[in-house]
């Protein structure tokens, strides 16, 4: 028997529609609202229950009609839906994507938008000009063979001599999967490579690298770090003029354990001038932000990915770096993303991202489709579509202005489309790579992501979820929802928490549990 209103009078049915030429609009209440509602302001009546964060029709919707949500088409009935009818995954059918031919290239001209001056964190000072938010002695691996040896000399130098070191926040071994049995002069193989060089080189390490090799690895150290490519001089080891490597192979080592002990020897001259930095006053400018979503839902583009996009623009006003990426997740909106291009080169750059990407998923006979997870589906997001116009607003509304190829450091300021696949991991890792100081990800299923080399503020798109995970969401975007605050009280609110999580005031939930997931290089290149 269905529920009615009736029954619970507590209940204020709640809805939101994104755009005013939404024929959609999406169910906010905690556990659905049930059949008979009446939607206040409309002459809209359920027809059937319909889950949060769900979509009901606000109109009949005939055979073959758009579904707007976002001001877009999601897709098109599959069948006559009536007013007041849950719309779901199965009524609809999803668009072609966009071609990307005859795209708006720099259309789109905004006014600037005024500075935002005053606003100062405190961070380290790297050699190179850039500030790490935290104190990390990294240790790089040239192959997965060395990481069961590195790990165990990572926890000796953690209970060991890290105690003698206080100012440095922790050891990290990057470890990773890349190994021999790779395609290592394939084209795209310059994509792990050029990734890992790049990840030691985040300025949360110092401009220390330290590396340890195997021996008979096809990425030799010499291969990773060609003599260019570390202009800092704290990545020499102790006075030898050569990169500071530990070789496994090495003929002087007799026995693991003197292995370990050279790893120790070597991590401890790096751990003496980390210890000796300090923390001081640098402009908001310094911060170099990634952006991304996991384990999205309906509310994701409604409240939490808003609200990024606010304090995208803050951060860009402040005149800091802020990257977003996700390619199959702004897929769908490259015409959006072409026409607020500053120049038709960088949107050239936007439309070459996608064209490969493309010809990458063709290669495997799927499409953007692929993305959607059934999480999603079952937290109201019927297709890559609508996922995709809720991912985008996390990049905000400024204009983009440079474009980086997957594992591509980068080296300007402003708003930047780092291309990058969708998967937290593999996002995060690349983001690391161009250098990101501070890492940004909402979240509407849940999940406990979090990296070792940079803060992650978890930012939850219900307030349901930041209750019940009270102790891994950093802030609650669910009160947009909820009617208590605005998109830009928490736009604010999350601007003021990335000043106190990178000055190092505040630590973030993944980082007091020790939360962390794995570095996951993307590998476009074949596997021998
Ligand atoms: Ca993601």
């Amino acid at each position: 028997m269905p529920e009615t209103l009736a029954s619970s009078p507590a209940v204020v049915p709640l809805t939101i529609r994104m755009h005013a030429a939404d024929n959609v609009a999406i169910v906010a209440n905690v556990g659905g609202l049930p059949a008979g509602t009446a939607l206040p302001g409309t002459a809209v009546v359920l027809r059937e229950r319909v889950p949060q964060g769900h979509k009901v029709a606000l109109v009949d919707l005939a055979r073959g009609a758009p579904v707007l949500r976002y001001g877009v088409p999601i897709g098109h009935a599959l069948d006559d839906i009536p007013a007041g009818s849950w719309v779901n995954e199965r009524l609809l059918q999803m668009p072609e994507p966009r071609g990307l031919e005859d795209l708006p290239m720099a259309t789109v001209q905004p006014e600037p938008l005024p500075p935002l001056e005053g606003y100062t964190f405190e961070g380290y000072r790297n050699a190179d000009g850039s500030v790490g938010t935290r104190n990390i002695l990294a240790i790089t691996q040239t192959v997965q063979c060395v990481a069961g040896v590195t790990d165990f000399a990572v926890q000796r130098i953690k209970a060991e001599l890290l105690p003698r070191y206080p100012n440095v926040d922790d050891v990290v071994a990057l470890e990773h999967g890349y190994g021999c049995g790779v395609a290592i002069d394939a084209p795209d193989a310059a994509i792990p490579i050029r990734t890992l060089r790049h990840i030691s080189l985040n300025p949360n390490f110092g401009g220390e690298v330290m590396v340890v090799s195997l021996g008979c690895e096809k990425l030799q150290p010499e291969r990773l770090f060609p003599a260019d490519a570390i202009p800092i001089q704290n990545a020499r080891g102790s006075g030898a003029g050569d990169l500071d490597t530990v070789c496994l192979q090495d003929d002087a080592h007799v026995g693991f354990m003197s292995m370990v002990e050279s790893i120790l020897r070597q991590a401890e001259e790096h751990l003496k001038r980390l210890d000796a930095r300090r923390r001081v006053t640098v402009p908001a400018s310094e911060l170099v932000v990634g952006v991304q979503c996991g384990g999205s839902d309906a509310f994701s583009g409604v409240t939490a990915n808003p609200a990024v996009g606010f304090c995208t623009d803050l951060l860009v006003r402040a005149g800091a770096s802020v990257m977003f990426s996700e390619t199959t997740e702004v897929r769908d909106g490259i015409a959006q993303l072409t026409a607020r291009a500053t120049t038709p080169e960088v949107a050239q750059a936007m439309v070459r991202e996608m064209a490969w990407y493309d010809a990458y998923l063709k290669r495997g006979s799927v499409d953007r489709s692929a993305n959607t997870t059934p999480g999603n589906k079952k937290g109201g997001l019927s297709n890559i579509v609508e996922k995709a116009m809720g991912s985008i607003v996390k990049s905000g509304s400024a204009p983009i202005s440079n474009v980086l190829s997957p594992g591509e450091k980068l080296k300007a300021k402003g708003l930047t489309y780092a291309a990058t696949p969708a998967s937290d991991f593999i996002c995060g890792t690349l983001q690391l790579a161009a250098g990101m100081n501070l890492h940004v990800f909402t979240t509407g299923r849940g999940t406990p992501y979090g990296l070792a080399p940079v803060p992650v503020i978890k930012v939850a798109t219900r307030s349901e979820l930041a209750r019940r995970w009270h102790d891994l969401m950093d802030l609650n975007a669910g009160t947009i929802a909820d009617g208590t605050a605005s998109i830009e009280d928490v736009g604010w609110a999350l601007f003021h928490l990335m000043l106190d999580v990178a000055s190092g005031r505040q630590k973030t939930w993944a980082e007091r549990w020790k939360l962390h997931n794995a570095l996951v290089l993307f590998n476009p290149a074949p596997v021998t």
